[in-house]
């Protein structure tokens, strides 16, 4: 078993990992409703269907991507050939997340065993039924030294943390990425961490309003709002607010129809703690439409709410959830106040037929990914990497940009030794105006 330098041995095992994966999808379908009520639909497009096409992607292009890569020569080295190698940084530990279950915790582990690693993955301890069926492909698929899922909560990633690891993916809150970074830090532990955020939702006066409506009501509700890249509040011209308002009511009610609770395609809060956190955010006399709730069924409507201050308590942080405050503003200025008033977000949405507009706003704010006129989709394609920035994340992956994430790149220069120029070799008398104007030349 040699992972490290055998592609050919890593390439079979992500191959009998995907016949595990597309073996076990209705388990993990299943697991996932088990969970939280994931629609079928959601589990296989958000969830199993992105893992088996990161592996298949994988799988096929793992020898190019691990080839030694050639790049051009520097002439003060002369004579001489320069090359990236990618090298396996050796211990990885994967922490995930509970929204995204499978496929936060299976993209990652892909791409990590794929540059040679050895893994550990810890899943999280809320979707004990997904958990489960991930240890169960990983046992089935991998040696216990090559790729092993520790089971656990709080306390087990402490441990797992306290330990010396070559590389972290960390994927979850804000506040855990902190922990995780100071226990990186201790060993100069390279990290990933993926992140969140409030991300914004610009709507200007040239918007489709109604197709603007109809895209952030799949972005926003999907998974019941637990998406770190949903669109965390709205910001719309005051003018316009209204007529979004009807756009929106008239969506919800398409996709979820008038009694969301009965509706299959309605995901649950994921516990009774984030029910709570969330049941707190609501203030009644600003919900304007949904705002209904059933703590035994861990059940909150699509919720719109009126907010007009930033100093509100659902303002305050990422909401992850339900919930969408819809807010106005005047200019451009407006705007950019509300939006740097926060953290660095990991996503920000653009809805405006004007592309002057649209690009502004994308020059304008710092901020992970985004998409101009829909949501969240960015997510989707593997060529277009995926992370944060500042408070939102550090460091990005998605397709082979995961591949060089977990691999380290050493530069190697293969000097000739037919020609020794012995210009650079002390004693350098005479040889400064020489140098410098070499220097200059190339
Ligand atoms: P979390 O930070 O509470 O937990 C994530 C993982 O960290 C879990 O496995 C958990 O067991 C572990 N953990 C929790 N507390 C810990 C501690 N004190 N020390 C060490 N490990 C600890 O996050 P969550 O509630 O599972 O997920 C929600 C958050 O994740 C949201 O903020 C969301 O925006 C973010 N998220 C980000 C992405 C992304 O790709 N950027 C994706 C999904 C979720």
């Amino acid at each position: 078993m040699d992972y490290k330098n055998d592609i050919k041995f890593r390439k079979e095992t992500l191959k009998k990992l995907l016949f595990s994966v597309q073996q076990n999808e209705d388990l993990i379908i299943k697991a996932l409703y088990d969970d939280f009520k994931k629609p079928a639909f959601e589990a296989v497009l958000t969830e199993t269907s992105y893992v088996i096409s990161e592996l298949k992607d994988t799988i096929k292009n793992i020898r190019s991507w691990s080839k030694v890569q050639q790049v051009t020569p520097t002439l003060v080295n002369f004579p001489s050939s320069d090359y990236i190698y990618k090298e396996p940084y050796g211990k990885v530990l994967i922490i995930a997340p509970w929204n995204y279950p499978f496929q936060l915790a299976l993209t990652p582990l892909v791409s990590a065993v794929a540059a040679g690693n050895q893994v550990v993955l810890k899943p999280s301890e809320l979707t004990p039924n997904t958990s489960k069926i991930i240890a169960k492909i990983i046992q089935e698929t991998f040696h216990i030294n090559h790729v092993e899922v520790v089971q656990g909560g709080v306390e087990v990633s402490e441990e797992l943390l306290k330990k010396r690891w070559d590389y972290i993916f960390f994927t979850g809150s804000v506040a855990v990425g902190k922990i995780v970074a100071k226990a990186a830090a201790e060993h100069l532990t390279p990290t990933t961490l993926e992140l969140g955020g409030k991300n914004p939702c610009i709507i200007d006066e040239t918007a489709n309003l109604k197709l603007a409506a109809k895209r952030i009501v799949w972005g926003k509700f999907i998974n019941a709002g637990q998406t770190c890249i949903a669109p965390d509040y709205i910001l719309v011209q005051k003018e316009m607010k209204h007529h979004l308002i009807g756009f929106l009511k008239e969506e919800i009610t398409k996709a979820y129809g008038i009694s969301p609770e009965k509706s299959p395609d309605y995901t649950r809060i994921i516990n009774t703690k984030n029910w709570l956190r969330l049941i707190e955010l609501i203030d009644e006399n600003k919900v304007i439409f949904g705002g209904q709730s059933d703590a035994n069924d861990l059940y909150i409507a699509p919720t719109l709410i009126n907010e007009e201050h930033l100093d509100s308590l659902i303002m305050k942080d990422e909401i992850f959830g339900p919930l969408l405050p819809i807010l106005t503003y005047k200019t451009e200025a407006d705007l950019e106040s509300i939006i740097k008033k926060y953290e660095k977000p990991l996503s920000l949405y653009v809805f405006s037929d004007s592309r002057e507009f649209a690009e502004k706003m994308i020059a304008k704010f710092s901020f992970g990914g985004g998409c101009i006129n829909d949501t969240i989709i960015h997510f989707s394609n593997k060529r277009l990497p995926f992370g944060g920035v500042g408070h939102s994340g550090v460091g990005a992956y998605h397709g082979k940009l995961s591949f060089e994430l977990f691999s380290h790149h050493k530069a190697i220069v293969k000097k000739g030794n037919w020609l020794d120029l012995p210009l650079r070799y002390a004693p350098y008398k005479d040889k400064l105006a020489f140098i410098k104007k070499i220097l200059d030349w190339i």
